[in-house]
């Protein structure tokens, strides 16, 4: 049994957390208090990330995807705080959406895999084929939905695509958008141009969400007939964003938190091979992209951004900063609410009987500074560097 200790970010309250066989076996409130250096140091649940498309290049579509590329990536997110992520893979060739899938299905027989990984994001290839809206997704893979096509990727996944994202205004999108209801896969309304009411009948069709929300989108638009005003009046469509402090400026934040308030947003990534990597010009999915010192990744040509390559808790710091939200709004917000989203039922939160995903953290002027991040009841980060006890 092991016994961590720190400051609940929930309520502020000095906790023990008490861990047995992989699971969150006791959770007591304790009074006694350290000297340390000052640092407070904070418990909360490890982060969820819905879309990660490679990481320390690493890319999800590679042709040779291995075990190995896997761990690698999994070891940089944990050492960020990430416990579960849903690798994403963007729109291509059948061909190539075939392979990533089978190849993805493979890897995850591996069991360090298997623990941190619940299932896929499929983002396209049933988009917006519009400059834009369809971001650097390539054009002549863009497609309509096509559930027969949709069904043999998923063999291929072996059934473990659990979330969709496309254009609701295409032919074809309400009828796909039922199916995927009916095989508990989550439709995420993003890189589109609907108008109001194609918006309203995906949403009565059963899509959920929204893929980052304010981006995936023309830069000039209809004041009007937009694609925002309905996804942020429908009070049942939850939505990624990104904060990075770029993809979306801080009062667009602000208001997006202020309509769908901190239970119905879903802080995402969207991270790319390129993170973690050093800045510098890349091929990337056959274009070229710049990522810059501060860590933005564009294609200059087309004007679009191409990812991002901030991690998960650069975005809950963000929130924090942008919105004024508290660190238990911000990190419910990329822990407990894409748990609930895909029914996560073992993690996302800190209660009995979870998984005892956490991580010990204090903040800093930059985030989150990851002390330790637990999966599973094993320590799978440790910064040796960070010596500090805990005060309250
Ligand atoms: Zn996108």
């Amino acid at each position: 049994m092991e016994r961590i200790e720190g400051i609940l970010y929930s309520d502020n309250h000095l906790v023990a957390i008490d861990i047995e066989n992989g699971l969150i076996h006791k959770i007591e409130q304790i009074d006694h208090s350290f000297h340390g250096n000052g640092k407070k140091v904070y418990i909360a649940p490890a982060l969820i990330d819905n879309q990660v498309n490679g990481y320390r290049g690493v890319e999800f579509s590679f042709p040779g995807l291995s075990v190995s590329d896997m761990h690698k990536v999994i070891y940089g997110i944990h050492k960020k705080g990430i416990a579960t992520f849903l690798p994403t893979v963007i729109t291509a060739s059948q061909e190539s959406l075939m392979r990533s899938f089978a190849n993805l299905s493979s890897v995850l027989k591996d069991s360090y895999v298997a623990v941190a990984v619940p299932g896929f994001h499929l983002e396209g290839p049933y988009i917006s084929p519009e400059p834009g809206y369809r971001g650097v997704h390539t054009l002549e893979d863009i497609r309509r939905p096509d559930w027969d096509e949709f069904q043999r990727l998923n063999e291929q996944a072996q059934g473990r695509i659990i979330q969709i994202t496309l254009a609701p205004e295409l032919d074809g999108a309400e009828e796909f958008i039922k199916n995927c209801v009916k095989n508990n896969i989550i439709v995420s309304l993003g890189h589109h141009n609907a108008n109001a009411e194609e918006i309203k009948r995906a949403v009565d069709a059963g899509a959920k969400t929204v893929t980052h929300l304010g981006n995936g989108c023309a830069n000039l638009i209809n004041r009007f007939d937009n694609p925002f005003w309905m996804q942020l009046a429908d009070e049942r469509l939850m939505s990624s964003i990104i904060v990075d402090g770029f993809h979306l400026p801080p009062e667009l934040v602000q208001v997006f938190y202020k309509v769908k308030g901190s239970e119905n947003l879903i802080l995402t990534s969207d991270m790319t091979m390129l993170s973690g990597m050093p800045p510098g010009k890349y091929k990337w999915n056959g274009q070229e992209v710049v990522l810059t010192e501060e860590g933005m990744i564009r294609n200059y040509e087309d004007n679009v951004f191409a990812g991002a390559s901030l991690t998960l808790e650069r975005d809950v710091a963000n929130m924090m900063r942008f919105t004024g939200c508290g660190l238990s709004e911000a990190i419910d917000m990329a822990s407990k609410n894409p748990a609930k989203l895909y029914g996560f039922e073992d993690r996302g939160t800190l209660d009995v009987g979870k998984r005892a995903d956490l991580i010990l953290f204090s903040m800093n002027d930059d985030g989150l500074n990851i002390n330790k991040t637990i999966v599973a009841g094993e320590v799978v980060y440790k910064n040796e560097k960070l010596n500090y006890e805990v005060v309250v």
